[in-house]
């Protein structure tokens, strides 16, 4: 089988600094696991802009077009705000999203034992919690038209539109099954069937979908009572899948019952490619936090777990995965914590890079 391929996107602020710890992870999955990808690096954002005048080259698109992943870090800062909206940062991001059709996105929402007490919920209500939130990105009511403001009698009418096709619907339903086949084979889909015809189609074509996937269970549940849901007994899920603009609220709500920004990795995943992996980008859920670029505060664990998803949905590594997974929350059961993630006990936080240290002595502690 050929090596496979990397493209690393670290972008702009924090986004370089957290992306070089991954590259210690990548270096020694090579050294000490004889898992070796061929990686190469180039500019979005920002600092796309700063060399060619655009947030994304064409020929950074036609490579990440190319490559088994894409890993980026983050985009975006204050010297980019004055920029025109076709030229700032986050639009090499959606150029990027939308040109290579990633339609999946999966928003894990985690809880390390070691960081519990940092939710607003009660320790046992979060604690080993592991659900996966797969929400629908390309289509839906921020993409439905007619849409805009327009007059109406003697009065403004603003109108979005919820649109869904079958086949949409059809393959981020099929990309959750798969996601729970790896899993622990349940499936929540969660819609307003009760009062939406987009929400009865949804409920319609997923059951459908489901019948090609008899091993996962699958559940139903109107999205405000997954809402719901969620706060009261997160655990209850396995995976959950849902449209764009309820996935965009609950996959924020699931993601907080975790605690810390500098924690959350997602991915994205668009359709299979001639190798059968997916088209796929993965990213930390953080912005680029300007406020503690350059200064060796940032937690790269959001991007070593983004990377962790490659391993598992790009590379079929779910072992691998899992071993960076763990070395992560070996590191926090040592009391390691980076500036985010401290409380009022008076521990020394460590740095971006001591922290991503900490992590590959782990990996090594693992063999
Ligand atoms: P942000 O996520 O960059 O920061 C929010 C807060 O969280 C800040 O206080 C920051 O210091 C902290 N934080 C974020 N990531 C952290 C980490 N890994 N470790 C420790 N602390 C961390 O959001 P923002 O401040 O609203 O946006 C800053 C810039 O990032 C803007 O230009 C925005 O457009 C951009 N942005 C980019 C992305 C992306 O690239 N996907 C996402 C969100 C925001």
């Amino acid at each position: 089988m050929s090596t496979p391929s990397l493209l690393i996107l670290p972008g702009d602020g924090i986004g370089p600094e957290v992306m070089a710890e991954v590259r210690k992870i990548v270096d020694w999955f090579g050294a000490k696991r004889d898992l070796t990808f061929d990686v190469s690096e180039d500019l979005v954002g920002g600092a796309a802009y700063d060399a060619h005048g655009t947030p994304l080259h064409d020929d950074t698109m036609a490579r990440a077009q190319d490559v088994d992943a894409v890993l980026l870090g983050a985009v975006g800062g204050p010297k980019y705000d004055a920029l025109d909206f076709s030229l700032k940062p986050e639009r090499g991001l959606l150029r990027l999203r939308k040109e290579m059709d990633l339609f999946a996105n999966l928003r894990p929402a985690q809880c390390f034992d070691a960081l519990s007490h940092f939710s607003s919920l009660k320790q046992e209500v979060v604690a080993g919690l592991d659900i996966m939130i797969v929400r629908e990105l390309t289509s839906g009511v921020y993409f439905g038209e007619p849409r805009g403001i327009f007059e109406e009698g003697n009065e403004r009418v603003g109108i979005n539109t919820q649109r869904y096709t079958e086949s949409e619907i059809d393959r981020v339903a099929r990309s959750a099954f798969e996601l729970a086949m790896k899993r622990d084979k349940k499936l929540c889909s969660m819609e307003k069937a009760n009062v939406m015809e987009s929400g009865i189609l949804w409920r319609e074509v997923v059951t459908r979908v489901g019948q090609d996937y008899p091993e996962v269970e699958l559940s139903h549940m109107y999205a405000d009572a997954g809402a719901m849901q969620l706060t009261r007994w997160p655990k209850q899920f396995d995976v959950i899948v849902t449209d764009n603009l309820f996935g965009d609220l609950l996959s924020d709500l699931a993601a907080m019952l975790t605690g810390s920004l500098g924690m959350l990795p997602s991915a994205s995943l668009g359709a299979p490619m001639s190798n059968g992996r997916p088209k796929a980008l993965y990213e930390p859920v953080h912005g680029s936090a300007p406020d503690i670029a350059g200064q060796g505060k940032a937690n790269p664990i959001a991007c070593i777990l983004s990377f962790a998803m490659a391993l598992r949905y790009s590379f079929d590594q779910g072992d691998e995965a899992a071993r960076v997974e763990k070395a992560v929350e070996a590191v926090l059961a040592d009391g390691v914590r980076t500036a985010d993630l401290l409380g009022e006990d008076g521990t020394v936080p460590v740095s971006t890079s001591e922290m991503g240290d900490a992590i590959v002595a782990k990996l090594d502690a693992s063999l």
